[in-house]
């Protein structure tokens, strides 16, 4: 049987890389984003692939998006097996007394509350069926660098919450897990429209133990592996696929 999986952040980077894998393993995949013309193209790419797929366009932020969001899954497959809450912005490089109140408020809105509102929604589609919800976190939500606590508050948000609504829906057979990627090759960090300095990239990659970035497809191997069955022990953790940076003092 087609399982039904829904991904935020499907434009691009590790959302889109997951798509991919999760069709390759057997999904229809419902393509969530803010960015229409990318979230086009995943779906083409996944057609291409030859899975069923949908984009609705997503703000994370509102919640009335994420219900519609899981609505139309629900009105075009019938069900939801496999949720990926992964859409998310780069915070602010600075230290906590520069950020203003809006530049917090906006990174906790899209990285944690955009999390919160979409495990809602998919909460009350699984709980007669069960099913497994992946968030995205980041190292950052397992450790800390000055001068991006906003990011990194909302991050360890992510983990918290993914602890939580494992343990609250556990008996309705939901598991949740958390991906923590360390630094990946995304439009987010070395594309055209990056916020990070390069010569900032290149020296956090240094203290990577297998000296290089990510591949998105890396974490989105994991991503699979923790919406399949494949997982049926496995609820409550967060895993870091980080080449070794948090192994390290
Ligand atoms: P990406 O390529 O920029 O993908 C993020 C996607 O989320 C983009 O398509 C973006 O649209 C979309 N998005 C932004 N705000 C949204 C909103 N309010 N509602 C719906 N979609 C929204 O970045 P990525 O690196 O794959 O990041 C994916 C996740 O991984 C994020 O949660 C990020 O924090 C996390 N992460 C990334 C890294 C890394 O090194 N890349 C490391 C740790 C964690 P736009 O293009 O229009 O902004």
């Amino acid at each position: 049987m087609t399982k039904i999986a829904l991904v935020t952040g499907a434009s691009s980077g590790i959302g889109q890389a997951a798509a991919l894998g999760l069709a390759a393993d057997g999904h229809a995949v419902v393509v969530a984003d803010i960015n229409e013309a990318g979230g086009r193209d995943t779906v083409r790419l996944l057609e291409a692939q030859g899975a069923q797929a949908l984009f609705v366009r997503t703000d994370v932020t509102r919640e009335e998006d994420c219900q519609f969001l899981v609505g139309r899954t629900l009105e075009r497959f019938g069900r939801l097996d496999a949720a990926f809450n992964n859409a998310g912005i780069a915070g602010y490089a600075l230290l906590l007394g520069d950020h203003t109140l809006a530049q917090w408020q906006r990174v906790l809105d899209v990285n944690l509350t955009g999390v919160f509102n979409c495990m809602r929604a998919e909460i009350a589609a699984m709980q007669d069926t069960g099913g497994a919800i992946v968030n995205t976190a980041s190292i950052m939500g397992l450790v800390a660098s000055p001068g991006g606590s906003a990011y990194c508050a909302a991050k360890h948000g992510v983990i918290g919450l993914t602890k939580a609504a494992a343990l609250e829906y556990a008996r309705h057979g939901i598991r949740v897990n958390a991906v923590c990627p360390g630094y990946i090759e995304t439009p987010m960090t070395v594309g055209e429209e990056t916020i990070f300095p390069q010569k900032k990239i290149a020296a956090a990659v240094d203290r990577v133990a297998l000296r290089r970035m990510a591949r998105p497809e890396e974490v989105a191997e994991m991503v699979v592996w923790l919406a399949s069955e494949r997982a049926s022990y496995v609820t409550g953790s967060s895993f870091a696929v980080d080449g070794g940076v948090t192994a390290s003092v």
